[in-house]
């Protein structure tokens, strides 16, 4: 595969490839996996503002449901494609069963730029959106969730319209709720709680101290900035952060709410009091002990990953980093927590609230929080107990290690007719 046609379809499929391949996983079962179970296209009519009708394409892809309904978030990106979401939806899959949470996987997506909608254009664009979804999702079939440029305000909406045409509220067809409608308290930060507890944890097998650790994120959203917060509240100095327009870099440590707090008045990190502002590409080979990449696919490739000097790289996003730059992160000794694990603190506390929306319940923050970092932990060691079996690096052994559980469930269940 080629870095330059980037294709993430191409890039699961490949690492699908390798695991079954160190695995040697049974020909009739990865054939099976290659492909989404369904994926669904769809026209969605919009009434602008101005009073004309525009369509853009969405998509819901449905990867595998062996081992539970499907589940995985919505997208809103003017980058959207159709192989992208079959990507995504192919490493919620492997996401969920790394987590050992009950859920199959899948996503979902709009072509769309939620920056140059009004707040009117983009509740119709997802009401029509879910309406258009429908009949393939619901609390015991597909969950969906926020992802890129969707959050909580989208997600209220997608519950509104599946509750009206069901005709009472249903708050288990999505997660990510405001905490109004039913939402989990701590499933805003729960990405980069989750990405917290693995470094932690990945820091004590290196027998190094977390304290003082310099720390760069690329992408400044949920994930990235909710890891630049609590790090910097586990006492490490954040170096650098950067969004879609560039980066700031400060020596010494930035403050993360700052930034925060200038990205809301200003639409960017950039600019910020005392830090120098610099690429996104510098941001990733920034001199630092931790790098994030919390913002999209493909940004550690061939060409940069000679140049990247963290000790410890924790994929915030899905799919930053490709298959060859994956090897040679391991050749330099890089230790790489791999997105299907770093970043699974979202789906797992998900998974809580959709739990706890089907028992009709609500948990506390320090409930939530205590089976994440549970459930965390115990994937993170099943993860590097898998690497040390094979030999392998923390990715690969990621994808094998959640195929493996996807497998035997598929094989358990047979096939019919
Ligand atoms: P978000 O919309 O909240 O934030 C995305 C951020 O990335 C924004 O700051 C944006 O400016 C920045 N960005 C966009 N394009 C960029 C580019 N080319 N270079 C640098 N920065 C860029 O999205 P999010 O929810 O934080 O998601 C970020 C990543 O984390 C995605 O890969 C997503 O799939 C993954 N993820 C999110 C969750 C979740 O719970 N939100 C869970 C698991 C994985």
């Amino acid at each position: 595969m080629s870095e330059e046609s980037f294709n993430p379809y191409e890039m699961a499929l490949e690492e699908l490839r390798i695991a079954a391949e160190v695995m040697d996983l049974n020909s009739n079962i990865h054939e099976s996996l290659k492909y989404p179970k369904r994926a669904l296209l769809v026209s969605v009519q919009v009434l602008m503002d101005d009073g004309s009708v525009k369509i853009f394409r969405g998509y819901r892809v449905q990867h595998s449901d062996a081992r539970g309904p499907y589940k995985g978030g919505i997208r809103y990106h003017p980058d959207v494609t159709l192989d992208e979401v079959k990507a995504l939806a192919m490493w919620m899959t492997w996401k969920c069963a790394v987590l050992d949470v009950p859920l199959g996987g899948a996503k979902g997506g709009v072509a769309c730029n939620p920056k140059k909608l009004s707040m009117g254009e983009l509740e119709r664009l997802t009401r029509r959106y879910t309406t258009m979804i429908l009949d393939f999702i619901g609390p015991y079939r597909d969950v969906p969730a926020p992802d890129v440029y969707t959050n909580p305000q989208v997600m209220a909406w997608v519950l509104d319209t599946y509750s009206q045409i069901q005709g009472y509220l249903v708050p288990g067809v999505i997660t990510g709720k405001p905490l109004s409608v039913g939402g989990s308290e701590g499933r805003n930060e729960a990405t980069s709680r989750g990405l917290t507890y693995a470094v932690i944890e990945a820091i004590k097998h290196l027998n190094m101290n977390l304290k003082d650790m310099t720390v760069a994120v690329q992408g400044y959203g949920n994930v990235g900035m909710n890891a630049a917060k609590l790090l910097h509240q586990e006492g490490c100095k954040i170096v650098g952060v950067s969004d879609s327009k560039g980066g700031i870099y400060k020596a010494d440590g930035l403050n993360p709410l700052k930034a925060l707090e200038h990205k809301e008045k200003t639409g960017s990190v950039m600019g910020l009091e005392g830090c120098k502002d610099i690429t996104n590409e510098e941001l990733l080979e920034l001199e630092c002990d931790i790098l994030v990449p919390a913002a999209l696919e493909n940004q550690i490739t061939e060409k940069n990953a000679p140049n990247i000097k963290a000790k410890i790289v924790a994929e915030g996003a899905n799919g930053p980093t490709t298959p060859a730059a994956n090897k040679i992160l391991y050749e330099k000794g890089i230790l790489v927590i791999p997105d299907i694990l770093a970043n699974a603190g979202g789906v797992t506390v998900s998974y809580l609230e959709w739990v706890q929306n089907l028992g009709r319940e609500h948990w506390t923050e320090k409930e939530v929080n205590n089976t994440l970092k549970r459930k965390m932990l115990k994937a993170f060691d099943d993860v590097f107990d898998t690497s040390k079996k094979y030999n392998i690096d923390m990715k690969t052994a990621a994808t094998v290690l959640g195929v493996s559980r996807v497998a035997e469930a598929i094989q358990t269940l047979g096939m019919w007719p």
